[in-house]
């Protein structure tokens, strides 16, 4: 696979070197009107208007600066961008945004507060069909409401991948997903999923990595926050063996997470919340803070260790430990002011550090009440009334995934392809 990547990324790489000389020649002058197969919902009075992004408005696509195209990154900025109606008329998801996206990855670039709602049944907030993967980052949000679809991508033959941002995606529909493709890789910024049935899905095995940044997922009955996809919805454990720095993994029974303690894979089939998310560990460093009694040292976040009162064992007016000019009264009182300061700006990061260790506590409560996680096994599967099919590589035919979200047993599976490709 890696390989095989590396063949593609070179291939990429020709490509665009032949563009670029391409680009240098007069041929540009008589460059007509081009689309980058990416489609905008914009709100114009009553009626959803998709606008295409051509060579002409990818700088600015609807007019009002919120939309702009990057085509020699391929990158899509997303600055305050607010979208609240059924979606783009006429495709098969009705959705905001919408694109094939180029086989080298589209990239969305978070700016400022971005906001997309989608109403209408099997809606998504955005749907992709191209065969390249989805890249998110940036230092803004994105808070996606749809009726069955966070994020999905269809037919592509590289996955998501979430490198920043403060996203937080919620589906409303009985069967809804937050995020589905072919695979799925966290590295930072914080993703958090309401869904009905799943959180994040993908199609190949092993397809969740969650390398950095917090993800936490909560679903209702009968769903799971992970699954892999085949003819089955299967939940699985992400992988977190190359988190960056230290995290906590915690989960429970209840769809928000009040009952969550630390994740135990034996569990897996019956969590409906699992949240993992990096740990502070407290950096003390070497410098004492003091007042007119005591010493301590003190983390970034407010938390205070080694606290003692203050000794002259050799009687030379200076603190043994810290150094302290123990004949000094005044200064020592403005000193212990500006203390307090801080110590209260930074309480409510220590009040975190205390729910976090005290998730630790539940977790032997958790152990005790076994009984209340029961193995609820086949219950989505076999029960629901509907599921997730995922056409294998012989079926999307390049190499992609098709994967349809359809109601068993009254549908086909190759009218649901039909119905799901856009083209
Ligand atoms: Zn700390
Ligand atoms: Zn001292």
């Amino acid at each position: 696979m890696k390989k095989l990547k590396t063949l593609i990324c070179f291939a990429v790489f020709a490509v665009a070197m032949l563009l670029s000389v391409w680009a240098i020649t007069p041929l540009t002058a008589y460059a007509i009107d081009q689309d980058y197969n990416i489609t905008i919902a914009d709100k114009d009075g009553s009626t959803t208007v998709g606008v295409d992004i051509t060579t002409e408005n990818y700088e600015d696509v609807l007019g009002d600066g919120t939309v702009s195209y990057d085509p020699t990154t391929n990158t899509l900025t997303l600055n305050n961008y607010v979208y609240n109606g059924e979606g783009l008329v006429g495709d098969a998801v009705p959705c905001a945004i919408t694109a094939d996206t180029p086989i080298e990855g589209l990239t969305i670039l978070l700016v400022g507060t971005n906001s997309i709602t989608v109403s209408g049944g099997g809606s998504a907030g955005m749907a992709f069909f191209g065969g390249g993967g989805l890249t998110v980052k940036g230092n803004g949000s994105l808070v996606i409401n749809a009726g069955a679809y966070g994020i999905v991508l269809v037919e592509s033959s590289d996955g998501i991948n979430i490198d920043g941002g403060n996203i937080h995606i919620t589906t409303t529909e009985a069967m809804s997903a937050g995020i589905m493709a072919l695979d799925f890789v966290m590295t930072s910024g914080d993703l958090k999923i309401t869904a009905s049935t799943v959180g994040i899905g993908t199609s190949k095995e092993d397809g969740i990595c969650i390398n950095g940044g917090s993800v936490e997922i909560g679903t209702a009955v009968g769903g799971y926050s992970f699954i892999y996809m085949d003819t089955d919805l299967n939940p699985v454990k992400p992988d977190t063996s190359n988190y960056v720095g230290d995290y906590n993994m915690t989960a429970g029974v209840n769809t928000n997470g009040s009952d969550a303690s630390e994740f135990n894979e034996g569990y897996l089939s019956s969590y409906k919340y699992i949240k993992i998310a990096s740990v502070h560990i407290h950096d003390y460093g070497t410098t004492w803070k003091s007042d007119e009694n005591n010493h301590w040292k003190k983390c970034a976040c407010g938390e205070e260790t080694e606290k003692a009162e203050h000794e002259d064992g050799d009687s030379d007016d200076l603190c043994d430990e810290c150094g302290y000019d123990m004949t000094v009264e005044e200064e020592s009182e403005s000193e212990s002011e500006s203390e307090t300061e801080s110590e209260s700006t930074s309480q409510e990061s220590a009040s975190e550090v205390e729910s976090s260790s005290q998730g630790g506590t539940t977790s032997e409560s958790l152990s005790e009440s076994q009984p209340k996680l029961e193995e609820p096994k086949g219950g989505l599967s076999g029960g629901a009334i509907a599921g997730i099919v995922v056409g294998s590589v012989a079926v999307a035919g390049v190499g992609g995934f098709a994967l349809v979200w359809f109601v068993i047993k009254k549908k086909s599976f190759a009218d649901l392809i039909a119905v799901f490709k856009k083209k």
